[in-house]
């Protein structure tokens, strides 16, 4: 996009004097300002524009320069300014020289009173402590408040007063050639404060390098992914600054015989083939340590659930436990005896008129037989 006339940005004629530029900037300024105009980007464009045409009309020399050069005259490699560093004042600063006083001088930057950083901590537990919640010790290695200077960053807890290199504005200017070039102030690095005498303990920042050690309520029932928040427990904040807060991430470890779904838990059982097929007792483990007898019926086949109330996670705020759901696999023998495996072929020989005793493959191969039928069709 091509750049707009400085002229014609401020709506003043080229023969326009430093008051009446100033006097028409002062009202576009006024008008376009971010502050009156918040989320407007249109706004906040037009006024960049008019304080880059304010920023060269204002300055005799600057203003020389572009008359002969246009916009040229301050791109890099031509016109007077060429090498010499230019660049523009941020806006905010030509802002406070005519403003400040109608406003009061606002200090930017200032790294005084920054909010200490939030921090994250992983903590992982086992299903088991999951169930029952825990009171974990936690040790953080955070910033802390400085207890030598009570967060200040001044010797003794003394104040830290305004820089007095920039007056508090964090930014000096500099005349370099036609120029005037704005930096950051070295004496504070855009602070605007500074400590006369820094803390002997802590260099200035008020805060120290500690580690934290903090006692953590985790409730039963937490899920694996929960997030806890401890308000203000984060890094203590720059020289008085807000603390940031502490994050706990937990995360529970897979189980060796549980799976966990909500506060349903469920579990593998394998049981004997002849428990299967006769009925029996299977002694199942609850997560709480408890022993649980749990009845076979007979004729189980693999894959059946058996429910038990109450038995499964705890649910969080104390609203009781799940269920635990035991899924029962059949398991075959192996390395049968001599005389097993004469009693199975008797046992298999004595079944062999009977009807009905393998329900599932008998109606399995019923299915084999229609399809192979089908097939022939
Ligand atoms: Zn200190
Ligand atoms: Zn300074």
């Amino acid at each position: 996009m091509a750049k707009r006339d400085f002229y014609e940005v401020l709506g003043v004629p080229r023969s326009a004097s430093e008051a009446e530029i100033k006097r028409a900037y002062r009202q576009l300024a006024m008008k376009y300002h971010p502050d009156r105009n918040p989320g407007d980007p249109s706004a906040e464009a037009k006024f960049k524009e008019i304080n880059e045409a304010y920023e060269v009309l204002k300055d005799p020399q600057k203003r020389a320069a572009y008359d002969q050069f246009g916009h040229r005259a301050f791109e890099p490699g031509m016109g007077p300014g060429a090498g010499a560093g230019f660049d523009f004042a941020s806006f905010a600063d030509v802002f406070d020289d005519l403003f400040g006083d109608i406003l009061g001088a606002r200090p930017r930057r200032r790294a005084d009173g920054a909010r200490g950083a939030d921090l994250r901590y992983n903590l992982t537990l086992t299903l088991e402590e999951a169930f029952t919640g825990k009171q974990a010790q936690i040790r953080v290695p955070t910033a802390v408040v400085c207890e030598a200077c009570r967060g200040s960053g001044g010797e003794g807890g003394a104040e830290p007063g305004i820089c007095p290199t920039c007056r508090g504005m964090g930014r000096v200017r500099t005349q370099q050639g036609f120029f005037t070039v704005e930096r950051t102030c070295p004496t504070c690095l855009g602070s605007g404060r500074t400590i006369a005498n820094p803390c002997r303990e802590c260099g200035g920042s008020g805060r120290v390098q500690r580690e934290k050690t903090l006692l953590v309520t985790i409730p039963a029932g937490v899920e694996d992914g929960t997030r806890i928040r401890l308000a203000g427990e984060g890094e203590a904040g720059l020289r008085g600054g807000a603390p940031g807060d502490l994050y706990i991430f937990v995360s529970v470890a897979p189980h060796r015989m549980f799976r966990r779904d909500g506060t349903t838990l469920y579990c593998r059982v394998p049981i004997p083939m002849v428990t299967a097929a006769l009925g029996g007792t299977v002694e199942v483990p609850g997560i709480d340590g408890e022993r649980i007898e749990l009845a076979v019926p007979a004729g189980t086949q693999t894959g059946k659930q058996l429910r038990l109330k109450g038995k499964g996670m705890t649910a969080l705020h104390g609203r009781g436990r799940g269920d635990l759901v035991v899924e029962l696999v059949v398991e075959t023998p192996v390395n049968l005896t001599k005389r097993q495996i004469e009693l199975l072929r008797e046992f298999e020989k004595a079944g062999r008129a009977a009807k009905g005793q393998h329900p599932e493959s008998e109606g399995f191969f019923a299915k084999v037989k229609e399809f192979f039928e089908d097939l022939r069709d």
